[in-house]
C-alpha cells in the first residue's frame, strides 16, 4: 500500500519545498490503518466507521408496495381507448394486505406503502378515477407498472447495503435499521495525543504576564479532533524545556497519532528534534503553502507524529490538509474528497506568486441567487478572528500572482470539511 512518489520541485519555490499534493500523498501513504473493532448498537455507530461490509439479510423494499393511494390493477385491464370500469373488490393497507386472489375485472383499494396483491402490477392514483359505489372508471392514460416499488429495488438480499470504511451517518443508521440490523462493526476509536509547545503560552484560567499569549491551539484542535470523534488525550502547554518534552513524547506516544502545534520551525524544533531522534524520527518539510509553511511529520514509539506549526490560522490549515486525511486513513474511512469548487470572487485578491494560498473567504449568494466569494479581511497567518468570519477556504494556486475581480477561483467550504 506505501507508494513513495518522488519529490519534485515546484515550479516558482526553492528546492526541497514540497506542494500540498506531495506532502498530503506522502503522510497519507506512510500511515496504517489501525487494527481493533468493536461491536456497537446501531445508534452507537453514529460518526463511526464500519470495519466491515455490511451484507443486505433481506430484500428492500421486502414485497411490492403502492407508491401512491390509489387502486392496484391487473395491467390486462388497461384500457388501450376510451374506458373501462372495474369492480373495487378488497383493499391492501400498509401493515394490512389483501388475502385472496384479485379476477379479471376487480381492482384493490390500496393506500402507499401498502402490499400491491400477486395478480394486480399496476395502481391508479385516486385522482385519476371516478369512483361510483363499487365501481371505478379510469381511462387511457395509464402504463403497466407504475406507481409500484418494486421488492429490492433498493437493496437485495445477499448484497452489498454498506461497505467497510463507510462512515455512519444518519441515512447509514436509517438504513440499518430498515434491514432490521441491530448491531454492527465499527472500527475502534483512534486515540490522538495533543499538546501546544511554547515558553510564552498560558492557559485560560490563568493570568496572562507581559510577553505571554492565551494557547488557543490546543482549543482549536480539541474542536477538530472533536468533530472526526477520535478519543482525545489533552496534554495541556509543554514549555520549551527538553525534559518536559521528552516526557510529554514519551506519554503521547501510548495514542496512535501525537499532534503537537508550535516549534516546528528551523531553530525552535531543537528539543523537539533530538527527543524524536530518540524516541523515533522526525522528517521537517517546507510545504508550499500559505499560511502553514513548517510542518514536522515522523514517528514517536508506534505512534504517528505531526508538528503543526504554530500560528493559529497555520494549526487550521494544515490540519485540514494534512492532518485530516492522515487521521482519516489510520481510521480506516474510505477516501473521500473535500470538496471543491469554482466560484467567482467578488473582489481583487492580493497573492504573490510562489506558494499555494489557502485564503479565508466568504462564501454568499448575490441578489440572483449566485454564490460569490470574498476575503475574509486581513489574511496574516496569526489572524483567528478572520478564520471565525469566513466560511471556506479561496484555494489560489502557487504561480498565480494577484488575482482580478470577476475570475473563477477554487474554493473549499469548511463546512462538511469534517
Ligand atoms: P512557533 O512555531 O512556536 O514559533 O510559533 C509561531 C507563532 O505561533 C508564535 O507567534 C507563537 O506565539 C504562536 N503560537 C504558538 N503556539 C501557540 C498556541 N498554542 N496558541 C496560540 N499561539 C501560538
Ligand atoms: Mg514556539
Amino acid at each position: 500500500m506505501s507508494k513513495s512518489i518522488p519529490v519534485t520541485i515546484d515550479c516558482n519555490t526553492d528546492s526541497g519545498w514540497l506542494s500540498v499534493a506531495q506532502a498530503r500523498v506522502r503522510m497519507c501513504d506512510s500511515v496504517k490503518i489501525i487494527d481493533g473493532f468493536e461491536r456497537v448498537a446501531i445508534r452507537a455507530s453514529l460518526n463511526r466507521i464500519l470495519a466491515e461490509d455490511v451484507i443486505s439479510p433481506i430484500n428492500v423494499p421486502p414485497y411490492d408496495n403502492s407508491a401512491m393511494d390509489g387502486y392496484a390493477v391487473r395491467s390486462a385491464d388497461l384500457p388501450k381507448t376510451g374506458e373501462a370500469t372495474l369492480k373495487v373488490s378488497g383493499q391492501s393497507f400498509a401493515g394490512t394486505p389483501f388475502e385472496g386472489s384479485v379476477k379479471a375485472g376487480e381492482v384493490i383499494r390500496i393506500m402507499t406503502g401498502a402490499k400491491v396483491p400477486a395478480e394486480t402490477d399496476t395502481v391508479i392514483m385516486q385522482e385519476q378515477v371516478k369512483r361510483e359505489g363499487d365501481n371505478i372508471t379510469i381511462t387511457a392514460i395509464h402504463q403497466q407498472g407504475q406507481n409500484v416499488r418494486y421488492i429490492g429495488e433498493d437493496i437485495q438480499q445477499g448484497g452489498p447495503a454498506l461497505s467497510s470504511g463507510k462512515k455512519v451517518g444518519p441515512a447509514e443508521i436509517g438504513l440499518l435499521a430498515s434491514l432490521g440490523i441491530p448491531e454492527v462493526t465499527v472500527k475502534r476509536k483512534l486515540r490522538v495525543a495533543f499538546f501546544s509547545t511554547g515558553d510564552e503560552l498560558r492557559t485560560v484560567g490563568e493570568p496572562l504576564e507581559d510577553g505571554q499569549i492565551y494557547d488557543s491551539n490546543r482549543y482549536t484542535i480539541f474542536g477538530m479532533l472533536s468533530k472526526l470523534d477520535v478519543e482525545l488525550i489533552d496534554m495541556g502547554v509543554i514549555p520549551d524545556d527538553r525534559s518536559q518534552i521528552e516526557n510529554a513524547f514519551t506519554t503521547a506516544s501510548l495514542a496512535d497519532a501525537v499532534i503537537t502545534s508550535g516549534g516546528v520551525s528551523v531553530g525552535e524544533a531543537d528539543y523537539v528534534k533530538e527527543t524524536l531522534d530518540k524516541l523515533g524520527e522526525i522528517n521537517f518539510w517546507k510545504i508550499s503553502m500559505k499560511p502553514g509553511k513548517p510542518l514536522a511529520f515522523g514517528k514517536v514509539n508506534d505512534a504517528v507524529f505531526i508538528g503543526l506549526p504554530g500560528n493559529p490560522v497555520s494549526v487550521m490549515a494544515t490540519f485540514y490538509q494534512f492532518a485530516l486525511p492522515a487521521l482519516r486513513r489510520m481510521m480506516g474511512q474510505q477516501d473521500i474528497e473535500p470538496m471543491v469548487f469554482k466560484v467567482p470572487c467578488k473582489s481583487m485578491l492580493k497573492k504573490r506568486p510562489g506558494r499555494t494560498d489557502f485564503q479565508r473567504g466568504i462564501l454568499s449568494r448575490n441578489e440572483n441567487g449566485e454564490l460569490l466569494v470574498d476575503g475574509s479581511g486581513m489574511q496574516a497567518s496569526h489572524i483567528l478572528s478572520g478564520m471565525s468570519r469566513a466560511n471556506c477556504f479561496i484555494i489560489l494556486p502557487a504561480e498565480s500572482g494577484n488575482i482580478e475581480a470577476g475570475t473563477l477561483v477554487d474554493v473549499q467550504p469548511f463546512e462538511g470539511l469534517i
